[in-house]
């Protein structure tokens, strides 16, 4: 998503590391750009060419679609907003995490944020559709039930 007129970069602590705030509710955050993202984000052309974008933005560079360089870090409203694009259940059958449009976790739940983490994050993917696919494959392999709303 695109609030790029609402999140100003108050800091720019590195090349890769920013203090923000999201304008609206005042909130202070500190946004890394993901590793994996890097060379993407440090592509300039597009967002000078848009201004009104968020500085975070990018296009994938398989076309396939946007993402944001900063989803682990990015402000609360960006993880919360379309925040019902999966939902994930443990064995017993308890809601342990949800997953936003931006492909972040919002979960309370240590193992699963550690294996989101570790197995989820780094899955390469063309689109939204097939990143929730393969998300969702490498989730039910380690024994969560996950349900998917909406594919794009
Ligand atoms: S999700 Fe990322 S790209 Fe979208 S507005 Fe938030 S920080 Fe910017």
């Amino acid at each position: 998503m695109n609030f790029g007129e609402l999140i100003r970069i108050e800091r720019e602590l590195s090349h890769t590391e920013f203090s923000c705030r999201f304008l609206i509710t005042n909130e202070v955050f500190r946004a890394r750009v993901m590793p994996e993202w890097r060379e993407t984000f440090a592509s300039m052309a597009e967002v000078d060419a848009h201004p009104e974008w968020c500085r975070f933005l990018r296009r994938s560079p398989d076309g396939s679609g946007f993402v944001c360089t900063v989803h682990d870090t990015n402000a609360s409203i960006c993880r919360e907003f379309r925040c019902c694009m999966m939902r994930i259940y443990d064995q017993a059958g308890r809601q342990v995490g949800k997953v936003g449009g931006n492909r972040s976790l919002i979960s309370g739940d240590e193992e699963l944020t550690r294996f989101f983490r570790d197995r989820v994050v780094g899955i390469g993917s063309t689109s939204l559709k097939d990143w929730l696919g393969k998300a969702g494959k490498a989730l039910s392999s380690a024994g969560y039930r996950v349900v998917i709303y909406d594919e794009e």
